[in-house]
């Protein structure tokens, strides 16, 4: 029987635009959520809701769908496994597991030739974290290695507040060394077993570690977007991924491009494809799923994405008469949460 249902970990609001790819595709839905109230639960066919523990909930939801995949990367590895046995994952576990990870990340991305990442540190106590700051002139940042993300498990230590961090388990954390990047950039990069494409460089402006603005074209150099672009087919050929692989990276002074993270999944990054390129991000992920193949994206127009965040909401109705709005129906606003996007060109 033809395959034509997708299980998706993940209700937000990458789950809830993928479901609405899907549909485009006549294709069912089937999202798992560890929260009630959850953006795709109106986009989606059916829903699980449960937590990570419960092994009925989980094995009921890899029967109901032919193929998996992520919304986001902070999934147990079980679960993961759990699904590989039985149905396909894209991206696969493997490489969900090194992008949970920060050491592992880096490791990884390190270990390609050409690629590299700013210099960091593994830790195991207090002082290796003295130490290390030393060796990084007293620039940088403590992050988690799991489970960070929009800034969250990160600290920029200085000489006033690093005692705070005297009885921290420091096992699970790495130092980064704080680097003065000219521009944020990011390449979206979709693969399957016959083919790969990549989403041009896009400029990314972030404030208190979250993204807030994302411009299309990235304003660089064709050199430095060649080089972009090639690190992000290096890293999903070395991976040998089936699905969606996000890169950020940090455009150096000198032109050089460090590679800082990777989210296996669609990105906020490439939100704007949805509305300025013929194949969005989304689009590309379910026919590498469900086709084997990719498509070019095809971007027509120069753009900007702007997330809404936290009481910004407020002024949702301004922006819906103005631009692009995408609603990400959330039930509560907090503060530092992604509440909507939108889009325009000038
Ligand atoms: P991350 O969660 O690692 O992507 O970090 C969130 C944001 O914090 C990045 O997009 C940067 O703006 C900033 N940041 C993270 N790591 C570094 C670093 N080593 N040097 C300078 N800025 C950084």
């Amino acid at each position: 029987m033809k395959k034509n249902s997708l299980g998706i970990i993940g209700g937000g609001q990458l789950g809830m635009f993928l479901c609405q790819a899907a549909k485009k595709e006549n294709l069912r839905t089937i999202v798992f959520s560890t929260t009630e109230n959850f953006s795709a639960k109106n986009f989606c066919d059916s829903y699980f809701i449960s937590d990570f523990n419960d092994n009925t909930k989980i094995d009921k939801f890899i029967d109901s769908a032919d193929f998996f995949t992520i919304e986001t990367e902070n999934i147990p590895k079980n679960f993961l496994k759990k699904i590989e046995k039985k149905k396909k994952l894209f991206p696969n576990s493997n490489i969900i597991e090194i992008s949970q990870n920060r050491l592992k990340e880096k490791k990884f991305l390190n270990s390609i030739e050409n690629i590299k990442t700013v210099n960091f540190k593994s830790l195991k106590n207090f002082d290796d974290l003295l130490k290390s700051f030393y060796l990084f002139n007293h620039k940088a940042i403590l992050k988690t290695c799991e489970m960070g993300y929009d800034g969250k498990g990160q600290f920029r230590l200085s000489r006033e507040n690093i005692g705070q961090f005297k009885n921290l388990n420091l096992q699970n954390y790495i130092l980064e060394e704080l680097v003065n990047f000219k521009k944020e950039i990011s390449v979206i990069v979709c693969r399957s077993q016959k083919d790969i494409v990549t989403y041009p460089p896009v400029e990314n402006i972030h404030k208190d570690s979250i993204l807030r603005e994302t411009i299309f074209p990235a304003d660089i150099s064709q050199n430095v977007k060649k080089n972009a672009i090639s690190i992000a087919k290096r890293i999903a050929n070395e991976l040998d991924l089936e699905g969606i692989l996000a890169i950020e990276m940090f455009l150096m002074k000198d032109n050089t491009v460090l590679v800082n993270e990777l989210a296996p999944r669609p990105h906020n990054s490439g939100h704007w494809t949805m509305d300025f390129c013929k194949i969005s991000q989304f689009d590309n992920l379910v026919y590498s799923i469900f086709y084997g193949n990719t498509r070019k994206p095809n971007p027509f127009k120069e753009c900007r994405m702007v997330n809404v965040i936290g009481k910004d909401y407020s002024k949702k109705n301004n922006y819906q008469k103005k631009y692009n709005f995408y609603d990400y129906f959330k039930d509560e606003i907090k503060e530092l949460r992604k509440m909507a996007h939108y889009t325009f060109t000038d």
